[in-house]
């Protein structure tokens, strides 16, 4: 007899009852086969977080939960996106097992992927970001639109895990520290480094829905993507001031240079006190933008709460994992 973790498969749904019959006997199979090959506890469950759907996706969740007790679902009151869909998945779970992996339910991401994050969290990894090794399967514009929103995330100071969405796993410890975010926008993918601990990615391929349409269309996309920098980063905020820095010497060089042109006799009468007002004033008007936006970023980031340390070891701490209870077997 042997101490299992019970593992949690949060499944964010929103209008998904075409897909929804063929990929839930995927994910019990999933537990199954992590169970038989011991990695994991019999008492591990597919949670479904249906998010407000307007079909019969509640319904279909519910008749999955009779069928067998490894099915279970939560319902959220009303549409929310997948982010929160996820985030009330995850905050369902964390206290009830020990390791949670958040998946799409459409099966585009590879669960047996899945095996090998297992096996990175018994390794001693708290965190395992499932990245898309290829998307031949994506349209070229889908490719090209998701690859640029990450290196765009980046450059803008918001870090992400380059091609990771939302398949991960995640400890019950790291979740219980996560809870102290209380931030309401939130950006899941982005929030997970900054909680730290140990982690590591896995590869795989990203496969077509399997059935139905996908709810990520460009105006979500470009959405996620505002919400993601606005929510981690003020870089926008440090671009604007150091903007205001540039135009400014440029204005002081400007006026200079219309001061000189003007004792050169070469300018009409009142163009230079123009230009040089336009330009000083410009400037400066940037400058204090970028100054006052200093102190709104200050504020922002202080209005979010966020915890100032997390520790993860403690030398009078077992380092052993202590799994919710003994797996009878
Ligand atoms: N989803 C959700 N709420 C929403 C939109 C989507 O819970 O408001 C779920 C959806 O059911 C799916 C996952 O989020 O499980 C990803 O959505 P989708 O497959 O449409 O996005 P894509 O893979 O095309 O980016
Ligand atoms: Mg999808």
């Amino acid at each position: 007899m042997s101490a299992k973790p019970i593992l949690w498969i949060v499944i964010p749904c929103y209008n998904e009852e075409q897909v929804l019959p063929i990929t839930a006997p995927m994910f019990l199979n999933k537990l199954k086969a992590l169970a038989d090959a011991g990695k994991i506890s019999k008492n591990s469950r597919a949670l479904f977080v249906n998010d407000g759907s307007k079909d019969r996706t509640w319904e279909i969740i519910c008749d999955l939960a009779k069928q067998d007790e490894h099915y279970i679902g939560i319902c959220q009151s009303r549409n929310r996106g997948h982010q929160n869909a996820v985030l009330a998945g995850l905050m369902e779970a964390k206290d009830k097992c020990d390791i949670t992996i958040s998946i799409d339910c459409d099966g585009q991401d590879d669960m047996n992927a899945m095996d090998q994050m297992v096996d990175e969290y018994l390794a001693g990894c708290e965190v395992v970001y499932g990245v898309r090794s290829k998307r031949e399967t994506d349209t070229w514009f889908k490719r090209t639109t998701a690859e640029g929103f990450y290196k765009f995330m980046n450059l803008m100071g918001a870090e992400v895990v380059f091609n990771h969405a939302d398949y991960r796993l995640v400890s019950s410890r790291v979740l219980n520290c996560f809870a102290d975010y209380e931030e309401v926008n939130i950006f899941l993918r982005g929030m997970f480094p900054l909680v730290g601990f140990k982690s590591t990615s896995v590869y795989y391929e990203r496969a077509e829905r399997i059935a139905g349409e996908s709810h990520y269309p460009l105006k979500k996309m470009l959405a996620l993507a505002f919400n993601g920098i606005t929510s981690l980063s003020v870089k926008p905020i440090n671009i604007i001031a150091g903007t205001g820095v540039i135009v400014s010497l440029l204005g002081v060089i400007i006026a200079i240079w219309a001061i000189v042109e003007a004792f050169r006799g070469n300018t009409m009468a009142g163009w230079t006190s123009t230009v040089c007002i336009i330009c000083l004033l410009g400037g400066m008007q940037l400058v204090s933008l970028g100054i006052i936006g200093q102190y709104i970023g200050k504020t922002y980031l202080e209005t979010k709460r966020r915890p100032r340390y997390i520790i993860s070891e403690r030398t009078w701490e077992s380092k052993d994992r202590h799994w919710i209870e003994e797996d009878q077997q």
